[in-house]
């Protein structure tokens, strides 16, 4: 091994994102030679203990540690998650879906919304939900994996995620970690000390005394930051006048029966709701502002409005939309809540924690710590954070609500630069552009835009090149097809009884 290369690598904190972050570096790096790998978590303290809906990418991450897709489901209570339903965003009584997947199919080499958009100019009050497998098979709680073998079929591209107990995942990502090698302490971090030369953390001191000495730190203590910011005061980027919730209460409640594969948001006075079906409880939260509610009438909206009897106590949790300015400084790398938070209206947090992990492993260390990596690190973080708040302000800037002093704050607030330009884009002509490989794509983009009642004034020249007749020929076919092909798919349930899970 080189003289400067990492030897010790620790992990501050054994959350969804200090487990998530052990398994990924010992699976990708665990075999350099002479790498230890050491995490330390306080069972004290505890973790944040919510963060159960996710986007597909997750699948890429359990394939890349070997997980087994159907073991994975059992041992963490998941279901499979097809969108998110957005319930009262855009007016009251009003519902839409985000979904994973596509909607229709490219016609004459243009996307196919703008063939909708002809549509509804020639009368055709189809809503774009109706072209989607998600979201009908969502709505109609089915079910199936992908089928690319079945090229014709809407069900060849569609997409899907979980929701699952993040406690239950940290321990699964925990056992193979262990399996490969990494070694867990516990004990609270009470003290640092930093190399005097280069002002890197040299180690983390427990209450025990005991010392545990690294070259790489990873930060997963959570919201306080112990090391990005309370050793290395990274600074943080506050984004709460975009996005003023800044507290949530969470609870579990027994579940109906209804575990149809979608996250549910349902738009209260002061925030939303989410609704996560697991398969033996529901996760359900409210987000709120605490500028345009107090905490009691925040508990009791989210308590008056659950499917079943509530499990604990409401779980208080604070918070203020941003990140941190720097998520890597020296040798250490913030990841999860301490590298910052953005609400979890897209189920984007254990994501970040992702791509994060991923964005280290590109640019691993291998001769000691360079700046010039250091900086791209910094800087893809900072514009994949840019790129979610811009999506998530869409669905409080694009409202028709006004019936309360948070949705006229959302209504009429001024939209970051890069959301403006998305708005101005589509509303012309229906243009959606995907920025620089960011998360969300046109789909998503183009559900939430219509769903909020965005209106585009025009659609692309070619479509057409079709005949109305022809349009609306091939619209109807499709959502026919995709109807169809919802009502021939398994529901979720009997899907899960499949792989074995005891309902
Ligand atoms: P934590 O869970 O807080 O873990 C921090 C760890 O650091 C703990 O192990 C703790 O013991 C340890 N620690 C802290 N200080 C010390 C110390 N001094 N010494 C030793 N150890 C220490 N994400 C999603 O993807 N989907 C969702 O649906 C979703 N919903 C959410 C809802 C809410 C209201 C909130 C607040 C978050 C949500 N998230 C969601 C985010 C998700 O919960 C987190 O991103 C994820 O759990 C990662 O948390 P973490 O591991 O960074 O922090």
């Amino acid at each position: 091994m080189r003289a400067d290369a990492i030897r010790r690598v620790v992990i501050v904190g054994g959350g969804t994102a200090g487990w998530m972050a052990a398994a990924g570096i010992a699976r990708v790096a665990g075999e350099l030679p002479g790498l230890e790998i050491e995490l330390v978590e306080s069972d004290e303290i505890g973790t944040v203990g919510v963060g159960e809906a996710t986007i597909p990418q997750i699948a890429l991450f359990n394939a890349m540690l070997g997980i087994d897709e159907a073991d994975f489901v059992r041992a963490t209570n998941a279901t499979y998650k097809l969108g998110i339903e957005f319930r009262d965003w855009t007016r009251l009584g009003h519902s839409y879906v985000h979904p994973f997947g596509f909607y229709g199919l490219d016609m004459k080499g243009v996307q196919f919304h703008h063939h909708w958009l002809k549509g509804r100019t020639l009368g055709d009050p189809t809503p774009l939900d109706a072209y989607s497998l998600a979201v009908v098979a969502g709505l109609r709680e089915r079910f199936a994996h992908p089928r690319p073998d079945q090229p014709n079929s809407p069900l060849s591209k569609i997409g899907y995620a979980f929701q699952f107990d993040a406690g239950l995942y940290a321990r699964y990502l925990r056992r193979l970690a262990e399996g490969w090698g990494v070694r867990r302490t516990e004990g609270r971090v009470v003290d640092v000390t930093r190399d005097g030369e280069t002002g890197h953390v040299s180690a983390i001191v427990l209450q025990s005394g005991a010392r545990v000495a690294g070259d790489l730190f990873v930060d997963c203590s959570g919201f306080r930051g112990l090391l990005i910011e309370g050793v290395m005061g990274a600074g943080f980027e506050d984004w709460s006048a975009w996005l003023p919730c800044d507290r949530a209460l969470a609870v579990p409640c027994e579940s109906g029966g209804d575990r149809r594969p979608l996250t549910r948001s349902t738009a209260r006075p002061a925030g939303w709701q989410w609704r996560i079906p697991l398969q033996h409880r529901i996760g359900n939260g409210y987000v709120y502002s605490s500028a345009h509610v107090s905490d009691d009438e925040a508990a009791a909206t989210l308590l008056a409005n659950l499917d079943g009897a509530p499990l604990a106590e409401p779980k208080p949790l604070r918070f203020k939309a941003g990140h941190r300015r720097r998520a890597w400084i020296g040798n250490v790398v913030a990841l999860g809540l301490a590298g910052g938070f953005l609400e979890p209206l897209e189920s984007t947090s254990i994501h970040l924690v992702q791509s994060g992990i991923a964005r280290l492993m590109t640019l691993f260390p291998a001769r000691g710590f360079d700046q010039l990596e250091i900086d791209r690190f910094n800087a893809e973080t900072v514009e994949e954070y840019v790129d979610i708040r811009d999506f998530l302000v869409l669905h409080y800037k694009a409202t028709e609500r006004d019936d309360s002093d948070f949705w006229n704050y959302c209504r009429t607030l001024a939209p970051p630069e890069g959301l403006a330009y998305k708005l101005a884009m589509f509303r012309r002509n229906g243009r959606i552009f995907r920025e620089h490989d960011e998360l969300f794509t046109e789909t998503s983009w183009l559900s939430v835009m219509v769903g909020q009642g965005v209106e585009a004034t025009g659609y692309h020249p070619v479509a057409d090149l079709l005949s109305d007749e022809e349009t609306l020929r091939r619209l109807h076919h499709i959502r026919d097809v995709v109807g169809q092909t919802a009502d021939a798919m398994p529901t979720q349930d009997e899907y899960l009884r499949r792989i074995g899970c005891d309902l």
